[in-house]
């Protein structure tokens, strides 16, 4: 296992900070910190044609379609100078790791030519539209429609917990195209423009105030016949493709920003006198080895250990990460005491720590909640006999 970066991935790390340094400190000083889904949406699409701009929007992407070609160890290197200069949180996560792959990956010739310019220069934002009321970790239970009639597909339906989608140019959507099929099969992965009479997009408020994620209503909603990924009827195939990018590579440099929060809380404990608690102070032992243990089986999986960043290890990543930083979210508020549970002014805007232990509740359920986890776990890594499945 290699525990260090060779001399070419450190200059190439010099390379980013320099130059996000420069951004944060410089023109883009006004959104530098913001963690949060929701601030300063504007500035933060703006932030995104910077990014292409100077060639960094996309750097694992090949060169041909915007990208820098980078290695994987170097977009975990982009991504840590990235949340160590205290870059935005970026409003085109969804359009740039995974719609784009995923159409590099399944999509036609003249579906990259048609969409991977426009998410490469963040001129289109994207969002996923998987989940609805009775369909999230049973996503084959889908029940939006779809239809093609005269060239075209009609959908109808509903999606629920649609991230940014009242940011977004454009909605992946799982849809049921065979009607009377049953579990994977009959779908379809459609790729849809939000801006339509067809489709309604209604905000829910979520427990810190903020409404990142949405209801998406479809009715009579319509897209190109061509606007399909895969064929007709394969879609759950292309949405598990889409998935394993959700789930894998493209989380494993949150350390750096996990690292920013951790030392917030250790500041906070300084100064607050609770870092004198010894049960504080052993919790905050324990962030830090959770902390440093997630950095080393990172490192190992750049290293090509035990599978690399697709084997065994990687499947444990998820779960793992997701459970430290609820955990420290916890922490987060006992060192706070009750100033934790203040919110300044009307709109109960919380700070940073406060709204960390908010949002880590919900990194253990996005992207596959635990038990989800677990299941997979069990049996792609471990091997064990499949869960029973109802009628799938
Ligand atoms: C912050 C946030 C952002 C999101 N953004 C998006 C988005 O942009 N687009 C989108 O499509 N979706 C999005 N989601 C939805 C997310 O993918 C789902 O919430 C998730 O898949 C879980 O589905 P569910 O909420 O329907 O819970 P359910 O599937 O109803 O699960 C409820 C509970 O039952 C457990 N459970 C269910 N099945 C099993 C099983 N087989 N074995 C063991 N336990 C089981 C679950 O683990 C969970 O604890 C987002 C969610 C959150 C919280």
């Amino acid at each position: 296992m290699r525990l260090g970066f060779s001399a070419e991935e450190e200059a190439f790390r010099a390379e980013c900070a320099a130059w996000l340094e420069g951004q944060m400190a410089g023109e883009f000083a006004d959104i530098r910190g913001i963690t949060n889904l929701v601030d300063k949406a504007e500035r933060r699409r703006e932030w995104e044609q910077q990014l292409a701009r100077h060639g960094w929007s996309c750097i694992g992407w090949p060169k041909a379609w915007g990208g820098r070609d980078a290695t994987l160890t170097e977009q975990v290197i982009f991504a840590e100078e990235y949340a160590r200069a205290g870059a935005p949180n970026r409003i085109n996560h969804i359009g740039v790791e995974l719609a784009g792959p995923t159409i590099l990956a399944f999509g036609t010739e003249e579906q990259k030519q048609r969409f991977l310019p426009g998410i490469a220069a963040g001129t289109s934002i994207w969002c996923q539209g998987y989940s609805e009321p009775g369909a999230g970790s049973d996503l084959a239970a889908v029940r939006t429609k779809a239809r093609l009639d005269d060239g075209e597909w009609i959908v109808d339906g509903q999606k629920i917990w649609t991230s940014l989608a009242q940011f977004s140019d454009w909605i992946f959507v799982v849809a049921r195209s065979e009607p009377g099929t049953k579990g994977p099969k009959g779908l379809t992965f459609l790729m849809m423009e939000l801006d339509q009479p067809g489709i309604e997009i209604r905000p829910i408020r979520q427990i810190n105030g903020e409404a990142e994620f949405n209801e998406t209503f479809f009715t009579e909603a319509r897209c190109p016949a061509d606007s399909l990924i895969g064929a007709p009827g394969e879609g759950w195939k292309i949405a598990m493709g889409l998935l394993a990018f959700e789930r894998g590579v493209s989380t494993l440099a949150q350390q750096m920003q996990f690292r920013n929060e951790l030392d917030a809380i250790i500041a906070a404990a300084r100064a607050n006198g609770a870092a004198a608690d010894p049960l504080i102070r052993q919790r905050i032992a324990e962030a830090e080895i959770g902390l440093r243990l997630m950095r080393y089986g990172a490192l190992r999986m750049l290293s090509g250990g035990e599978g690399g960043a697709t084997g065994g290890a990687a499947l444990t990543y998820k779960i793992q990460w997701s459970t430290w930083r609820r955990s420290l979210g916890e922490l987060a508020m006992d060192v706070l005491g009750q100033a934790g549970e203040l919110a300044a002014g009307e709109d109960y805007v919380f700070p940073m720590l406060p709204n960390l232990f908010l949002y880590a509740r919900a990194d253990t359920i996005y992207g596959g909640t635990n038990q989800i986890q677990r299941n997979i776990i069990a049996e792609r890594g471990l091997g064990l006999p499949r869960e029973p499945r109802g009628d799938i």
